[in-house]
């Protein structure tokens, strides 16, 4: 892991990273993928820092690189999807179209929607970011996820995680899948595709929590938001015990 020499960016270069209610939308180690982000942006010798973003109306989002919004259960959700809408809609809008990137997990990623429905048939409006819809069901899907990814030339071409979610999520024609499941359930346990990618937005029900293990996944994030001011190239890392991570559910996945 070891600090590396920057690719061809000045080390001044900052990385701000945007965490959307991490007081009530973070769970199963979420929080770990906002600690992936910090690490890998210092070993390149970039300046990252952290922006909270809890309640209320948020100043400087346009200043966000790469915004994180994590799970939560439905009462949390409850919690915070008026919010959403109220103060922060329009700019994750903007930023999303400018280059930033968004990475939205579970409870995050439904509310980036049209809409969630609870099981109980109550729905909270999203902010329709992303074009999909989520109903939940009774039966909750629970587990290790491995997808092989959309995204062209990542490698490894896996991403693994764990799930735990009543919500159905289908996707509209405006956006594609992440993967395509190997294992696990996915969006919604039918139609063999896990999450969703629109434009500089990824969701996925991946917890676990994602980035750690799918490292690759945090250096395409970094990159692509980095590319708005810089060429973005980064240098590479020694992620052996990364991968020896994913490997190893990889092969875990495969037994089960
Ligand atoms: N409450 C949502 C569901 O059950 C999201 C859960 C989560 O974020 N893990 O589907």
């Amino acid at each position: 892991m070891g600090a590396a020499i920057l690719g061809n960016m000045s080390g001044s270069e900052k990385l701000t990273i945007g965490w959307l209610y991490p007081d009530l939308m973070n769970m199963y180690g979420d929080r770990g993928n906002i600690l992936t982000l910090l690490k890998r942006a210092e070993w390149r010798g970039l300046t990252p820092n952290v922006v909270e973003l809890g309640r209320g109306p948020a100043a400087n989002m346009e200043d966000v690189d790469v915004f994180f919004f994590g799970g939560g259960q439905d009462r949390e959700q409850a919690l915070i999807y008026d919010d959403l809408k109220q103060f922060k809609r329009e700019s994750l809008q903007k930023a999303a179209a400018d280059g930033a990137q968004v990475l939205a997990v579970c409870g995050g990623y439904q509310l980036l929607g049209h809409y969630y429905q609870t099981a109980d048939g109550e729905r909270y409006n999203g902010i329709g970011l992303i074009d999909v819809i989520t109903e939940a069901g009774r039966k909750r899907f629970i587990g290790d996820v491995v997808i092989e990814s959309t995204i062209e030339g990542l490698n490894p071409s896996t991403l693994i995680g764990f799930e735990n979610h009543s919500g159905r999520t289908f996707l509209g024609a405006k956006a594609e899948p992440l993967g395509k499941v190997l294992k696990g359930k996915g969006n919604n346990g039918s139609d063999r595709r896990e999450g969703c990618i629109q434009g500089n937005v990824i969701g996925t029900y991946m917890h676990g929590s994602l980035l750690p293990k799918n490292p690759h996944l945090a250096d395409y994030l970094i990159s692509r938001a980095l590319k708005r001011r810089v060429d973005g190239a980064l240098s590479p890392l020694d992620d052996s015990a990364e991968l020896a991570a994913h490997g190893w559910i990889l092969q875990r996945a495969q037994r089960r």
